[in-house]
């Protein structure tokens, strides 16, 4: 009888995807598969985390929970009383994930390249995990190298530098192969019913958005990923017979265009908040200055020569360049004055220098009430300032930025130190916004429903959990979609377990 077919949950996670470059496309008929998962499924709106950040974007919808009970609140972990910062890693993470509790239940999962799970964790099945840089231990177990080497597995790339230094055609060409090895590992899995749970992030597709945006480039990179679904959506469709599939693509967060960049350090040094050592202002900000000039010159002139190119990429001038691109944080921190109240980092604002509870409280309501009013050339900076308090919750709330926001759409925030408090466009053409994309297709799932209310990123994992009849924790903050279940079926009918 069908209800006692197997089940098999597949998640492809579109790194940066936005319905704002994939919507023209789909109505011009340039993504047709995307067009018939939206035809045949459930369309919708997905809500990142605040700020939207990639870490911990991924591991809210891994969790179901907020980054309070996850201790991860950006790509780095600042320290507020040693004023240190640490790059996070799959061990920052304090919680379990979906594919944990479909494991105990005895499913066999499979996780690719999802960011924020390296080192690999143990799992009742696979985990290749996405690397911040060249390492041999990212697989577990590490016998499955085997089944990557034959496939010819693509492990890592460094997209940023490349966008910066390498020819356009190569950047595409590489690109193109990282995510083709991607989807041959996934074909790879979905042949073995054994696996009840897949997912598999496709990464790059950030890099594209942030440097190419909806370009012809863009377009021919999302072409492919649109060939490579229709092969998934066959394969899924043929095993149907077998088995119940259900088929969840989703992004960690959205992108849109912005007009300025809003220097928020900067903006806190000349309000007084971020004080800096004496003579070290001037060195941060020719720092700051360099490190622009130098973009500029790569961004201006794409046909330097490759030759050139290759000598800035063996470079120390490069090497350093990268360094202060990546965490000006960690070079301000390392400069700033006793009297500092605040310090703005990746994941927010920190009070920092003041030990009194109270005090500090005080001080971020009224840091958190001036951004809010602040105002450039286009408008509010901010579309929304919060206090900790009001957005996490959870054990480890203690360490979250007193002020957290997300920047109007006229704006993006960095975090170097600049003469002033706006500037240009930096590096990238689109910046990250909290509404990503959300497909659902498969069986007893809706059939050309959009759903109007944005659903959030916290509601993917206990609906996963509550397809299969595995117990949702309930610590998860998330609620089950049911919105975008046939209500004929039984996993509408049947109770939360
Ligand atoms: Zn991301």
């Amino acid at each position: 009888m069908s209800f006692n077919k197997r089940k098999r949950i597949i998640v492809i996670g579109f790194d940066g995807a936005s319905w704002d470059f994939l919507d023209p496309w789909i109505a011009e008929g340039s993504l047709p598969t995307f067009r018939y998962l939206i035809q045949n499924g459930v369309k919708g709106c997905l809500e990142s985390t605040i700020p939207p950040v990639t870490f911990p974007a991924w591991r809210c919808y891994s969790s179901g929970k907020n980054p309070g009970k996850l201790g991860v609140y950006g790509f780095t972990k600042f320290y507020p009383n040693a004023l240190r910062v640490r790059v996070c890693n799959s061990t920052y993470f304090k919680s379990r994930d979906v594919w944990d509790y479909l494991g105990r239940a005895g499913l066999k999962v499979a996780i690719i390249d999802m960011p924020g799970t390296y080192p690999p964790k143990k799992v009742n099945g696979i985990m290749v995990s996405e690397t911040p840089f060249p390492t041999n231990d990212y697989v577990y177990p590490t016998e499955f190298r085997k089944t990557l080497k034959k496939i010819n597995y693509k492990d890592f790339y460094e997209f940023e530098q490349l966008f910066l230094i390498a020819k356009r055609g190569k950047i595409l060409k590489d690109i193109l192969e990282v995510i083709k090895s991607r989807f041959r590992l996934l074909n790879v899995l979905l042949e073995d019913s054994s696996y009840s749970f897949i997912h598999l992030t496709i990464f790059p597709t950030d890099a594209i958005a942030h440097y190419l945006w909806n370009s012809e480039e863009s377009l021919e990179i999302w072409k492919v990923i649109d060939m490579e679904l229709k092969s998934i959506i066959q394969k899924i469709n043929i095993s149907n017979k077998k088995a119940k599939n259900y088929l969840f693509i989703i992004s960690d967060h959205g992108m849109r265009l912005y007009k300025e960049t809003f220097y928020l350090n900067t903006w806190l040094w000349k309000k007084g908040y971020l004080v800096l050592k004496k003579r070290k202002t001037f060195k941060l900000i020719c720092n700051h200055l360099f490190k622009m000039i130098v973009i500029n010159i790569l961004k201006a002139f794409p046909h330097l020569s490759p030759y050139l190119k290759k000598i800035l990429a063996n470079s120390n001038i490069l090497r350093t360049i990268g360094s202060l691109i990546f965490s000006p944080i960690e070079v301000i921190s390392q400069n700033i004055d006793k009297r500092s109240k605040a310090i703005a980092t990746s994941g927010g604002i920190y009070i920092i220098n003041e030990k009194d509870k109270n005090l500090r409280k005080k001080l971020a309501i009224e840091i958190a009430e001036k951004l809010r009013h602040f105002k450039g050339r286009y408008g509010k900076v901010m579309r929304c300032v919060y206090l900790k308090e009001d957005i996490y919750k959870g054990p480890y709330l203690n360490e979250a930025p007193d002020v957290v926001y997300v920047a109007s759409n006229e704006y993006d925030i960095k975090y170097s130190l600049s003469f002033k408090i706006f500037g240009g466009k930096h590096r990238w053409i689109a910046t990250h916004k909290p509404e990503g994309i959300f497909i659902a297709y498969g069986y007893n799932i809706k059939k050309g429903v959009i759903l109007s209310p944005k659903i959030k990123i916290y509601d993917i994992a206990p609906t996963i959990l509550h397809i299969f009849g595995v117990p949702i924790p309930k610590d998860m903050d998330g609620r089950v979609l049911k919105e975008i279940i046939e209500e004929k079926s039984d996993i509408f009918k049947r109770k939360k377990s």
